[in-house]
This record gives C-alpha cells, sequence and structure tokens, in this order.
C-alpha cells in the first residue's frame, strides 16, 4: 500500500470517530456573542480550549492568545476592523505540526463562531442528531463540518505513521459571524504559508474566490400631507409622497442592475453582481402621505473592483454618483438629495485558477472521487486577508452553503467523510509526509 492508500484506508476506517468528533463540535454551542441583546459570556473560549486539547494530544504546538483592538489600529478602514471590541474570553487559535521545509507548509483556516439558533428547529440545535445520514444542528454547515474535517485530514496523516515534510498549521479563529476581525487579527500575529484551504461549506467544490458585499440604506425625503385631500404643488408647500420617490429611483435601479448583469460577471460565477433591494421601509399612517422612506440593499461586488484598502470603496462611490445622478434628473430630490447609509463592507478576493496550488486541489477532488469543479462564492468568506498578505487561499468544504444560517441546519456526512479525505490528501501532495 502507498502512503495516500494507508491515510485513505485511516479514514475509511475510523468515520464513526470523525462524526463523533463533529458532534462534540455542535454541541459546544460557540454562538458569536453579537447576536445577543444582553451580552452574554461566549462560548468561543470553550470550543477553543477543546480543540486545543485535541490538536496538543495530536502533537501540535498550540499558542492561543486573545485579540485585542487597540493593537489592530493600523487596519482602520480596511475589512474587519472594528473599533474597540471586546474579545475577553474570546481567543484565536493556532496549531502547529512539523517544522520541515522540504515541502511546502499549509494553513488550514476557520472559524469557531456561529450565528444563534433562532426558531422552527424540529431538532436540538446543540445536539448533532443523526438522521439519515445528515447531522443536523448549528454550525453543522457554517462551518464546523469544515472544521472538524480539516483536524481530522490531519490526524488521519499522523495516525497512519506518517509526518509531515512541510508543516501544517490549523488556525481557528472567533469572531467571523460578526465582521472578520478574528481572521484579521489571525494574520496581523504573523501566521503564513504557501497556501491556505479556508473550509467553509462549498458543497466540495474548489472556490477560489469570493465576493464582496455591500448593505447600504438609501433615505429618500417625502413631505408628509393628507393623503384624502388635493395637494398644492410641492413648490407651494404640498405634500410630497415619499413612496412615489422611492419608486423612482427603484426603476432607475432596475436599470442600473441589466448594466450590471452585462458588466460586472465573473467566469466562476453562477450570477451577476446585483444591487438586491432587500427591505423597503416608508409611511406612517393610513391617511398621510410617507414623510420618508429607505430602501435596504444588498450589492456585491468582485475581487477586482476593489479600493486601494482593498475593500468596495470604489463600489460604494460608484452607487453614491448613480444615486445623485437619479435625483438631479428630478426636481424635489433635487432639493432634497437622497443619501445612503453605509452598513457593512465585507471584503472578498481571488486566487488565479490558474495558480499551482489550485490546481493541486483540483487533482485531489479528482482522485477521491469527486468531479473537482471550480466554483467562485456568491458570498462573503474570510479568505480576503489571508490573501491580502500573499497566501494563495481557497475555499473547500463539506456542506450546502446555502443552507447556513437556516433552522434545521444539516450536513451530509458523507460529504464530511470526503473532505478529510480531500484535505489530507491535499496534505500528501502539497505538503508531502515520509514514515514517522
Ligand atoms: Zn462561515
Amino acid at each position: 500500500m502507498n502512503q495516500e492508500q494507508r491515510v485513505m484506508e485511516w479514514i475509511e476506517n475510523h468515520q464513526d470517530e470523525i462524526i463523533h468528533f463533529l458532534q462534540q463540535l455542535i454541541q459546544i454551542p460557540s454562538v458569536n456573542p453579537w447576536f445577543f441583546e444582553e451580552p452574554a459570556p461566549s462560548k468561543e473560549k470553550d470550543l477553543q480550549h477543546f480543540l486545543a486539547g485535541k490538536l496538543e494530544g495530536l502533537g501540535a504546538n498550540i499558542e492561543m492568545w486573545e485579540p485585542v483592538a487597540d493593537e489592530l489600529k493600523q487596519y482602520e478602514g480596511m475589512a474587519g476592523y472594528y473599533p474597540g471590541r471586546d474579545f475577553t474570553g474570546r481567543p484565536n487559535l493556532a496549531a502547529t505540526f512539523g517544522k520541515g521545509t522540504e515541502g511546502k507548509s499549509l494553513l488550514l483556516f476557520g472559524h469557531i463562531d456561529v450565528v444563534m439558533a433562532g426558531s422552527k428547529w424540529t431538532v436540538d440545535p446543540f445536539e448533532g442528531k443523526v438522521i439519515d445520514g445528515k447531522m443536523y444542528g448549528r454550525g453543522t454547515v457554517d462551518m464546523k463540518g469544515g472544521v472538524a474535517a480539516m483536524i481530522m485530514a490531519v490526524e488521519a496523516i499522523l495516525r497512519s505513521g506518517f509526518k509531515l515534510k512541510g508543516p501544517v498549521v490549523v488556525g481557528t479563529v472567533v469572531d467571523e459571524e460578526a465582521g472578520g476581525m478574528g481572521a484579521l487579527d489571525f494574520i496581523h500575529h504573523g501566521y503564513r504559508a504557501d497556501a491556505c484551504i479556508l473550509t467553509e461549506p462549498t458543497s466540495l467544490t474548489i472556490a477560489p474566490l469570493c465576493r464582496g458585499i455591500l448593505w447600504g440604506k438609501i433615505k429618500i425625503q417625502g413631505r408628509s400631507g393628507h393623503i384624502e385631500m388635493p395637494q398644492a404643488d410641492w413648490q407651494d408647500g404640498g405634500a410630497v409622497d415619499a413612496i412615489k420617490k422611492a419608486r423612482y429611483i427603484l426603476e432607475h435601479l432596475d436599470r442600473l442592475n441589466e448594466q450590471w448583469a452585462v458588466n460586472k460577471t465573473h467566469p466562476y460565477l453562477a450570477i451577476p453582481c446585483q444591487v438586491h433591494v432587500a427591505q423597503l421601509n416608508a409611511g406612517e399612517y393610513p391617511t398621510s402621505f410617507a414623510n420618508e422612506a429607505e430602501i435596504v440593499f444588498n450589492a456585491q461586488y468582485l475581487p477586482s473592483e476593489r479600493d486601494e484598502k482593498l475593500v468596495g470603496g470604489n463600489v460604494k462611490k460608484e452607487l453614491t454618483d448613480f444615486l445623485r445622478e437619479v435625483a438631479e434628473s428630478d426636481p424635489w430630490l433635487r432639493e432634497h438629495m437622497p443619501e445612503i447609509e453605509w452598513l457593512v463592507d465585507a471584503d472578498c478576493a481571488e486566487t488565479d485558477v490558474s495558480h499551482p496550488f489550485v490546481q493541486t486541489c483540483v487533482q485531489s477532488l479528482k482522485a477521491i472521487g469527486e468531479e473537482g469543479k471550480i466554483e467562485g462564492l456568491g458570498f462573503h468568506t474570510d479568505m480576503g486577508w489571508p490573501v491580502n498578505v500573499g497566501i494563495p487561499t481557497v475555499n473547500f468544504g463539506p456542506g450546502d452553503p446555502s443552507l447556513a444560517h437556516h433552522s434545521d441546519e444539516f450536513t451530509p456526512l458523507d460529504e464530511v467523510i470526503q473532505a478529510v479525505k480531500m484535505i489530507a490528501k491535499m496534505i500528501v501532495d502539497w505538503c508531502e509526509i515520509e514514515e514517522a
């Protein structure tokens, strides 16, 4: 049996252990404290300690530390920086295996925080119940399935009797679900590698890019007035219907989206970038014209559109200019210029598909019987910071990302096992291994 066959056989024979490990991760409810109205003590620490114990038992060198927001001030205006955020009891963790410099190094990277359970679960969200070959629970998809897979891949190599030629760092961070400051801090802390697999859910496709996400709120002024009465011209003090003005802007947004549908595409993305309207807020009561209206939107951007701080400033400017132009064409809006309040800018990144690392990933996937498909992610992941410091990075993990944050979130267990195999194969091919 060659090296690879021995490792694959270990994985085949230890599926129950892999599944049990994932279950243990689900059972520690590491909900990001951002999701509680009253600041609750975070369980992120409990999970990091559990992982540290596991990784130390496998022979890793462990470093665990709490991020300090003030030490990250230099990243003001960049992705993931939130001034004054409190990381007390919320450590990041790095576990380093092997010191060898013969092979190439690999960072296996993931976040261990989850969003809150929310309502409408038919099973206990923190039990990790298995039904028909699927594990249910908060984080099975996003992204404890991936975290379990990457750690078990390392275990499979070591317990098959091998050691690493190139080092592997397992990095688990906090606070992805509320902005990504954990990942920023991890990279700031100095961890580097020749390549990185971020084990976010991709349904086992290779995702060498993600999109940036902007949330904004367009605030439109009107002037209230009795809705059943004749109204004077607005110049003479008459009412102005903010909803009608919002519709005017929405129609122009439709036209902008037609242009974006042609201009803002990417060969590895199934859908173009769009300005999607997610919420409309307007009006106070049924007898008055709306005084104000708000259009809350979600606009996506491509890695190629990032500004000099590697975030969405260029697209923010594009949308601000667009809104000004639309407003200029309406007499009321020209004098009551609508404004955009920016709520979120989640960054993005891209690794060239021709990079040897991406190609090795594709070959490894094919070797374990998968298609080896490359497909970009429409949403944001933490891949920005590793890429920003020059680490070629792909997202790859078990689970359907469209089920993330859902009630009854689940991952098929055969995908988890396949992910363990693929990551183990990557370690064999990229880092290389030898008899211990
Ligand atoms: Zn995630």
